[in-house]
């Protein structure tokens, strides 16, 4: 068997530094290229990744560069391999029972009647993956070829990769029960089933010449999944030795990134897999257990999640710390590189200050190598690579804009009273004077739909082609293009539709101090999607108003009442990369005083209903029970800090995106926001019975209208939803609200759903009014 590398990564961007694959499989999902030349574009992004990899120096022969291609999904990739896929899809396979490249689009994406793999939040990260859906019906077969066929095309090009596939305890413990499975399945009562179909893609990738293969097991570092972190050990020690035992395999390296694998280090180490992966940089160096002389523990001290260039020495020291545990020590990443971008080469708009304290993804390869490096021939031997680090990270920590003085002495000088609004019924008694909303009260989460002439009037401006004067007028005609949407349709509290914002964090970073946004920075959201994360690298200040001159104006285009729009703290840190010099507590608070300023002045300016979303609250959430409760108490205080100051009589929502209420039900009563959205349509009102259950008092509004999907819901549908609501929650704390924002979607369909949301809450009103 050949030796692990002395350095490697656990995965790197799969989306192109262009995002190439984005705009091929839209393409071919558009019908503009055959699936002949998507599959040539994706070839020809592997072999641009591996000479990537190879010219950052990683080599080509011993395995140390990963080939982590996908086309949608990693979970999907591992979940079609292995034939699991939902009975719905059994006939897309083709005559010999493989399931080809349309057809796991089609899962991915769904088909007519046939709903997509849900998906949902991949660990506590900004990236979504599908959901498998596995039940005892599920027939395990090898029905891809894809992961060899990559291995042999590497070959071709004189390069011996290592396969990353999503490993079997992690595929079930990810998934979810089947349609057709009993009451109480568990997919991960299926292991014994799908581990000998990991063996036989093994055997094949042995055969393709693969020396090694990667099993990601991030399932088990986590404290947040259904099954407990014993179970998941007790999976692993099972599954792992089975593999082991298989002769005729590569070598086996299991990642388990995100957090510490903690007790199951032992698990693993327990079993023949020839090398472990562990998160140092999220956990600390373990300590040693049975079982680990002669396997390869590979030191995650690179982060894969954030874009610091980061103490490259203290990074060292903990790879020589974890060699006294008596195994063979390679350096690597603490994840796959997905989470970051390509290369901060590309970035010519930001400062070299600023390029200078940074690692994308290129950066941090060549940053394993320099430790592979230093672990091969002594730290002397990397010293320079050391000292620069270190140098970058002191100049970093003493530059204007790290930290301003003014920005601290306020922090400084917050006390309690800062965190706490006034009595909530008193606030309800103020408001509902105010605003004289009807029983039910309309709204929706904010945004309109972002046409194809908005985005086109964005780019147009932002390559000087029209003027300030004429963008803004364009953007005051679709404010009052939504405004008389709104009131024609019978809406009660009215937003202007965030016209102007390309997106709800970069806005606000764009027009925060201590940020700085990027050009080429896209990272993978899910499957054709990404984003691009603003940075945040300073102290946070608001040097203007952000918003209210929007909310001013669409406030007098009409005499009903305008929400004000602003993003919270916990969302604009969790989808930015966030500096890592002080607590995330202490940058949320940063941003919550900003956004009470702008609290203050969209009171000034005559707004009485301000909404600030943390669809994040729950992403964040660390993997680890004993981390739970210090980050619930940081992330609603900066809330609670954004909007204490508002007026007695104005009234404050939130907006969350997902329907796990039960989940962080303190948390959310903690916010103490007077009305809180959340989804609830597609899991038809779930959520219902958690908030009744609760107790919680406060206006909420479960969503009556999957916006993620085209679909228009009737009116009758809608109806049924609301009637589910009203039966467990009293009518006077109920909103009626889409699930999230419109704008994905397009004018027609709004404006059908939002018709027959108003025609259902009227008939809904009228027999609760009939009803008292
Ligand atoms: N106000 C935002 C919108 O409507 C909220 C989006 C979100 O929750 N992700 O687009
Ligand atoms: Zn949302």
């Amino acid at each position: 068997m050949t030796a692990f590398p002395a350095g490697t990564i656990l995965g790197y961007p799969r989306i192109g530094p262009r995002r190439e694959l984005k705009k091929a499989v839209e393409a071919f999902w558009a019908g503009k290229v055959n699936l002949q030349a998507l599959e040539q574009t994706a070839a020809q992004l592997r072999s641009a990744v591996r000479a990537r990899l190879e010219q950052n120096g990683l080599q080509r022969h011993d395995s140390s560069i990963p080939e982590s291609f996908s086309f949608y999904d990693q979970v999907l990739d591992a979940a079609v391999a292995v034939g699991a896929i939902p009975a719905r899809f059994e006939r897309l396979r083709e005559a010999d029972g493989s399931i080809g490249l349309p057809a796991y689009f089609t899962i991915a994406r769904g088909e007519g009647d046939d709903a997509p793999l849900e998906m949902t939040k991949w660990f506590d990260t900004n990236y979504h993956y599908l959901v498998p859906e596995i039940g005892p019906e599920t027939v395990f077969s090898l029905s891809s070829e894809r992961y060899e066929q990559q291995v042999r095309e590497a070959a071709a090009e004189g390069f011996a990769v290592r396969p990353v596939i999503v490993g079997p305890v992690t595929l079930l413990a990810l998934a979810k029960a089947s349609d057709e499975a009993p009451e109480g399945f568990d997919p991960l009562s299926r292991l014994a089933d799908l581990v000998p179909v990991y063996q036989q893609l093994l055997a094949r990738l042995r055969a393709a010449g693969a020396e090694w293969v990667q099993l990601d097991e991030p399932a088990l570092v986590s404290e947040s999944l259904p099954a407990t972190t014993e179970q998941l050990g007790a999976a692993a020690k099972d599954a792992y030795t089975l593999l082991g035992e298989a002769n005729d395999r590569p070598a086996i390296f299991v990642a388990a990134a995100y957090a510490a694998l903690g007790d199951n280090l032992a698990a693993l180490a327990a079993t023949p897999v020839e090398a472990i992966g562990l998160d140092l940089s999220r956990g600390a160096v373990p300590a040693a257990v049975a079982g680990l002389e002669g396997k390869t523990l590979v030191g995650g001290v690179i982060d894969g999640r954030n874009i610091w260039r980061g103490d490259l020495a203290a990074a060292f020291d903990k790879l020589e710390q974890l060699r006294g545990l008596g195994a063979n020590v390679a350096a690597g990443t603490s994840t796959s590189l997905q989470h970051v971008p390509h290369d901060v080469r590309d970035e010519t708009a930001l400062s070299e200050q600023l390029v200078s304290w940074l690692a994308f993804a290129d950066q941090k390869v060549q940053q394993v190598v320099t430790l592979a490096q230093g672990l091969a021939e002594g730290r002397d031997s990397i010293a320079a690579e050391l000292g620069a680090a270190t140098a970058a990270l002191a100049d970093r920590s003493s530059a204007p804009g790290v930290r301003d003085g003014a920005v601290r002495e306020r922090a400084a000088q917050l006390s309690a009273d800062d965190f706490v609004r006034g009595d909530y019924e008193d606030r309800r008694v103020a408001q509902q004077e105010r605003l004289q909303l009807p029983e039910l009260p309309l709204t929706t989460i904010g945004s309109f739909p972002q046409t194809g002439d908005i985005r086109r009037a964005r780019a147009r401006f932002g390559k000087g082609e029209i003027t300030q004067e004429e963008y803004d007028a364009f953007l005051r005609a679709e404010i009052d293009g939504v405004i008389a949407l709104q009131e024609e349709l019978g809406l009660d509290v009215l937003v202007h539709g965030e016209p102007e914002r390309n997106d709800m964090v970069q806005y606000f970073a764009e027009n925060l101090d201590g940020f700085d946004v990027t050009e080429h920075g896209w990272v993978q959201s899910y499957g054709s999607r990404a984003t691009r994360p603003s940075i945040l690298w300073g102290d946070v200040s608001r040097p203007a108003p952000m918003t209210v001159e929007w909310s001013r104006y669409a406030q007098s285009r009409t005499s009903a009442p305008v929400k004000g729009m602003l993003t919270g703290p916990v969302t604009i840190l969790a989808w930015s990369f966030v500096r890592d010099d002080q607590p995330l507590a202490d940058t949320a608070n940063q941003v919550a005083l900003a956004l009470r300023d702008e609290i203050s002045d969209l009171e000034e300016a005559g707004i009485g209903v301000i909404q600030v979303d943390e669809p994040a609250l729950r992403e964040l959430l660390p993997l680890k029970s004993v981390d739970q409760p210090a980050y619930l108490d940081w992330s609603v205080a900066s809330f609670r800090l954004a909007t204490a100051g508002a007026h007695t009589d104005t009234q404050v929502h939130t907006h969350l995106c997902y329907s796990e209420f039960g989940v962080v039900i303190d948390a959310i009563r903690a916010l103490d926001a007077d009305v809180t959205s959340i989804e609830a349509a597609r899991s038809r009102m779930e959520v219902v019975h958690d908030i009744a259950a609760s107790g919680f008092n406060h206006g909420i509004g479960p969503g009556v209208y999957d916006i993620h999907s085209p679909r228009v819901p009737s009116t009758e549908e809608i109806q049924s939803l609301l009637e589910i609501a009203v039966a467990d929650i009293p009518a006077a704390q109920l909103w009626v609200n889409p699930d999230c924002g419109l704008k994905t979607r397009g004018y027609e369909e709004t404006t059908e759903s939002l018709r027959n949301i108003v025609a259902a809450t009227r008939a809904v009103r009228e027999n609760v009014t009939a009803a008292v």
